[in-house]
């Protein structure tokens, strides 16, 4: 289990004050202008040398992506952009940093920033956050006033301002080109890329966006050096990481933990295990709803890490563990899943467009039985067509948990059908028959 002294976000659970003075007595801004005053190169290698992977979903790394920005600022302005659109269902890890440690990612704004050349930062949050909203702005606030930014942002010799955004609510302007189309004003539909952001990202200028949590460690790796960060977790995943564990564990919670901690140990040892008792596991979905899920055969000794999950087909994704014990009803679950998919796409590819409805109309009926077993392969194909057929990756998040379903659960999905089949009338399986 992760020591309280190597915790980063301290005041996760909102005890201390979230506000300028408590956070300093926590740590914050300590040593941030000398840290600037090391230069860019310096700050990105750090970034790399810690092996900070993105928390946002994707676990690009970080330190790389930062270096993909041009090396000299021309005629257009470089941006920083802060994704706090976090929207993924079971994800609540980034609203416990705005509304608990803002000065930490205010911070971790100002040296991302420096390092990739930007004056200005933007900071998107997600429609629903209003509270979160406040509490940011206020947090801004009091860094403007104690001339933590602005001009000589902490006396570091670097201007910097930062602004706060605050989205519509719609689950697809988390998608990172959608953000910027919709901080631009535009409706948020995902560009097709290339051009990358780092290239031509906000009002057509070099841009990085990166996730909340991923900018809010940054302070403290500096701080504690990039080898104490690298020292937690399996090798290509390293680091402390925010858990956020929903579903049918006795106390569900957002916990910081080292990466690569096994599953059972961050359930049992954080939630008050699974519901009834491990043996009463149904199955997982470990990242965030869009990653295909895992059964329980799979989780006993399950490292919590991006390459760990990936083997097993699955994701870390947004780390957000969905447990489902067995009164679940498990093909109902995914079919509510996908209806989720279906009602955010923005509709602009049809594989999404129309096959997000498909597969949601397809799975309401297997979760009733109303199918044919030859439906599933079908099922599975389109998926298929759907995952890497599209614009931006709600495609691939609509086609995975269908997969991850068929995958682990074929026989389940079966046996509702021949059970409605067992019990239907002639007239019932003529009429499914005709669909
Ligand atoms: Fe829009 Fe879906 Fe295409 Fe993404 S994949 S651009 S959400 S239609």
């Amino acid at each position: 289990m992760l020591a309280d002294k190597d915790r980063i976000f301290t005041n996760l659970y909102g005890q201390g004050d979230s506000g300028l003075k408590g956070a300093k007595a926590r740590g914050a801004w300590r040593g941030t202008a000398g840290f600037i005053k090391k230069g860019q190169d310096w700050i990105i290698d750090q970034v790399k040398t810690s092996g900070l992977r993105g928390r946002g979903g994707a676990g690009f790394p970080t330190g790389l992506k930062w270096s993909f920005m041009p090396r000299d600022v021309g005629e257009r302005p470089h941006y920083l952009v802060v994704n706090a659109d976090e929207s993924e269902p079971g994800t609540c890890k980034d609203r416990e940093i705005m509304r608990h440690d803002p000065h930490l990612l205010v911070e971790g704004c100002l040296i991302a920033g420096f390092a990739m050349r930007a004056h200005v930062g933007y900071i998107y949050v997600r429609g629903e956050f209003i509270r979160e909203r406040e509490r940011l702005q206020a947090a801004i606030d009091e860094a403007y006033e104690a001339g933590l930014l602005g001009k000589n942002a902490a006396k570091s010799g670097w201007d910097f301002d930062l602004y706060v955004h605050h989205g519509a609510g719609a689950y697809i302007c988390g998608e990172e080109t959608a953000l910027l189309e919709s901080l631009e004003g535009k409706k948020g539909q995902p560009r097709l890329k290339p051009p990358f952001p780092a290239n031509v990202g906000l009002y057509g200028c070099p841009t990085t966006v990166n996730n909340v949590e991923s900018i809010a460690v940054v302070p403290e790796i500096l701080r504690r050096g990039a080898e104490w960060f690298a020292g937690f977790g399996r090798p290509n995943n390293h680091g402390t990481k925010l858990f956020c564990i929903s579903g049918h564990v006795e106390r569900p919670c957002t916990v910081e933990e080292a990466m690569s901690v096994p599953l059972r140990e961050l359930l049992d040892k954080h939630c008050g295990g699974v519901r009834g008792g491990w043996d009463n596991l149904l199955a997982v979905i470990p990242g965030g709803s869009s990653v295909p899920c895992l059964p329980a055969d799979h989780c006993d000794d399950l490292p919590m890490d991006f390459d760990a999950l990936r083997d097993l087909k699955s994701g870390l994704g947004t780390a957000a563990v969905i447990v489902m014990d067995k009164s679940t009803d498990i093909v109902r679950a995914i079919a509510r899943i996908s209806y989720f998919y279906k009602h955010e796409s923005c509709g602009q590819c049809t594989p999404c467009r129309e096959g997000t409805g498909w597969m949601w109309r397809v799975l309401e009926r297997m979760a009733r039985g109303e199918a044919h077993k030859r439906e599933i392969d079908m099922l599975l194909e389109v998926t298929h067509q759907v995952e890497g057929h599209t614009i931006c990756a709600l495609g691939d998040a609509a086609a995975w948990p269908v997969q991850g379903l068929i995958r682990h659960f074929r026989h389940e999905i079966e046996r509702r059908i021949d059970s409605y089949t067992a019990n239907a009338s002639a007239d019932d399986v003529r009429l499914v028959a005709a669909e």
